[in-house]
């Protein structure tokens, strides 16, 4: 069985002293690719040396919209960005780099933590969403409480031209509809076995466009417990469970979703 963790943190200080039993973990459990995920200038570089660590380790690079504008003070186990990011630095940082990424993520907006500047992280989300464009890279979404402004600027800026991939999207039933029906991705992660949002979410969009993810080492299923990528096998089971389908072809379904959208646009785009 193919597993895939499509956004996670790795790089995250408590995985520090067990990342090879982490990764140990995954493969026992059938993972066979973790994308991890850059989050600004520091987060970004700690990706690209982390992968190095073991193949089954994917890339993406990003700007947190929280981090592009300086306003991280809070980050704890990841780097804290606290001056605003030179974003045209950044993008030239991420292309020089681009032959190494699957996508560009982790991108979008944030209303949840900054209630003060949504006109500035529009601009810069535009910018972002351009930039993917222009190097023909999927787009990795975190839409925390702007799902519609997100949903917004990917129509008008993306416009079917790489995929789109909304991560843990929290957006209320209409705007997973409207999601779904620009073919956009949704990803789904271990909490699922708790949350009835992700429950509901997993009903109403077709198989063809899930995938799972962690964001380990948050968003654990289990109480004290951090996530890591091995958990993908919890959430494969309950889709399964959802959809009415065998664990083996839900399994198989994203596995094949996940090289649409990650692997075989790489061939097709570049
Ligand atoms: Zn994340």
């Amino acid at each position: 069985m193919n597993l895939v963790d499509v956004h996670c943190h790795l790089n995250h200080a408590l995985f520090k002293d067990d990342i090879d039993s982490v990764i140990q973990r995954a493969k026992d459990a059938g993972v066979k690719s973790i994308i991890v995920s850059g989050t600004n200038t520091e987060s970004n570089k700690q990706v690209l040396e982390l992968v190095k660590h073991d193949p089954i380790l994917n890339i993406s690079l990003g700007i947190h919209p929280i981090d592009a504008l300086g306003l991280s003070e809070g980050e704890t186990g990841i780097p804290k960005q606290l001056k605003p990011i030179n974003i045209e630095e950044e993008f030239k940082f991420i292309e020089k780099n681009k032959s190494k990424i699957l996508a560009i993520g982790e991108v979008g907006m944030d209303f949840h933590w900054d209630k003060t500047h949504h006109a500035e992280q529009k601009e810069i989300f535009r910018k972002v969403c351009t930039f993917a464009v222009r190097i023909k890279k999927p787009i990795i979404v975190h839409a925390w409480e702007a799902e519609e402004e997100c949903l917004d600027i990917l129509e008008a800026e993306i416009n079917g031209k790489v995929p789109v991939i909304l991560h843990c999207f929290g957006g209320r039933k209409a705007l997973i509809t409207r999601g779904k029906e620009l073919g956009y991705y949704f990803t789904v992660p271990p909490s699922i076995l708790k949350s009835s949002n992700f429950q509901t979410l997993v009903k109403k969009v077709n198989l063809h466009q899930l995938l799972t993810e962690t964001d380990a080492p948050w968003q654990s299923p289990l109480k004290d417990t951090k996530n890591e990528p091995s958990f993908v096998a919890k959430t494969i089971q309950k889709i399964a469970e959802i959809k009415g389908l065998s664990v083996q072809e839900t399994a198989e379904k994203i596995w094949e979703n996940y090289t649409d959208v990650f692997l075989s646009h790489l061939n097709k785009h570049l």
